[in-house]
């Protein structure tokens, strides 16, 4: 279903960073920071390895990961959780999409309502679980929805409407009126919402909202996010997922035939980190955002129009005036010619959807500023 041609196909992020490292070139496709996150959670994680925590942790993720969570989402959003019902810990949010879509849908008859561009593993996860995804496209500017277009998507088929906010790749923060729509979609259908909100911590306009403190959302919506982000550490590979205790009992029951359980000595960190004072989740968002000023002078200088994010990792740019109407050629080009690596948006769509986004690049800002400034001057040299 996923390898047509017979044989494991790389995802973009993947053949990008294989590029970038066979090209010697600056890698700005691959989301992942270049700089550790904060060394309270690095001593957590050593310190829990060699205090012994290094066998199978339990089922639902070890309880004071748990109540780790639980606090945060009460500190931040007054959400109410109870950690021993409604939680479980997962291998990143990757692992929690996949236990949630494949909880929630059961073959053609089900839809999965999708913003697009998306992230790549929806739809991957979407055709393994034999659903039928259902995309609403994100339009410049802003790469807000159509709340009409969104009305249409959303019928009785649909049983999730999945939801990515801050947004990978566009950058977008939904707004109070399509997250509301979505909320009230979700009840005349009956559909679950399913959110990931990984970038949570990184969004610059305005707090984050997640969608369950919406009135009436919370009993129909599952929350997503991961430590990746919020404390660079993406290869750790901890996320984990909220919700109504009976619709967790079934992210459950996938997940511990996924995976069963991960990252014991990890998950201790995580609840560490996510009990850092609100100072820190503060400054990681004021930097990441002065990373994203940076790269879109360096991205303007160099002829790109820039599309500036409102949360996220990534910077969209319009490649159309420097010869990059075919951003998908430009982008297997740009390495070598200019040595950076990017991401076209084609490789967030459906294929029949590609000709909407074709001149645009998405371009990874959770960098050091000495290597965006570097990036920005090969970009200028090149034209
Ligand atoms: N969702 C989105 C929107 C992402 O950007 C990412 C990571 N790039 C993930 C999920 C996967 O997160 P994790 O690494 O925690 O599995
Ligand atoms: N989330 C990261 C990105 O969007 C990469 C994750 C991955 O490689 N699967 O770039």
């Amino acid at each position: 279903l996923l390898s047509p041609s017979g044989e494991v196909a790389p995802t973009i992020f993947a053949e990008i960073s294989a590029l970038a490292a066979r090209t010697r070139a600056i890698n700005l496709g691959q989301g992942f920071p270049d700089e550790d996150g904060p060394a309270e959670v690095l001593e957590a994680a050593r310190a829990a390895i060699l205090g012994g925590a290094n066998q199978y942790p339990p089922g639902r993720g070890v309880p004071d990961l748990l109540q780790a969570i639980a606090e945060h989402q009460r500190r931040f959003y007054g959400l109410e959780l109870d950690p021993e019902r409604e939680i479980v810990v997962t291998a990143g949010a990757t692992e929690a999409i996949a236990a949630a879509l494949l909880a929630l849908v059961d073959g053609p008859e089900d839809e999965i309502v999708v913003f697009e561009p998306f992230y790549d593993s929806y739809a991957a996860i979407a055709a393994l679980s034999g659903a039928r995804l259902r995309t609403v496209p994100l339009r410049l500017p802003g790469f807000q929805p159509d709340p009409d277009e969104l009305a249409s998507a959303v019928t009785d088929r649909c049983r999730v409407i999945l939801v990515n906010d801050p947004h990978n790749p566009t950058g977008a923060v939904l707004s109070d009126e399509i997250r509301a729509q979505i909320v009230r979609l979700a009840h005349e259908h009956d559909a679950i919402i399913v959110t990931d909100e990984v970038y949570e911590h990184l969004a610059f306009t305005a707090p984050h909202v997640p969608i369950a403190t919406l009135p009436d959302a919370g009993e129909r919506t599952l929350t997503i996010s991961s430590a990746g982000k919020t404390f660079s550490v993406t290869g750790w590979k901890i996320g984990w997922i909220h919700g109504p205790a009976e619709l967790i009992t079934a992210v459950l029951s996938v997940k511990q035939f996924l995976t069963y359980v991960n990252g014991g000595p990890f998950q201790p960190a995580v609840a560490a980190g996510l009990r850092l004072p609100d100072a820190f989740f503060l400054d990681a968002a004021e930097r990441l955002h002065a990373k994203h000023d940076l790269l879109a002078r360096g991205l303007t200088a160099a002829g790109f129009e820039v599309h500036p994010p409102a949360g996220g990792y990534f910077t969209v740019a319009d490649a159309c005036a420097i010869g990059g109407a075919d951003a998908a050629a430009f982008c297997r080009e740009l390495p070598v010619r200019a040595g950076v690596a990017a991401i076209p948006l084609t490789a967030f769509v459906l294929p029949e959807h590609r000709d909407a986004y074709r001149g645009l690049v998405r371009f990874a800002a959770c960098k050091r500023p000495e290597v965006i400034a570097e990036a920005s001057e090969r970009l200028a040299g090149f034209r």
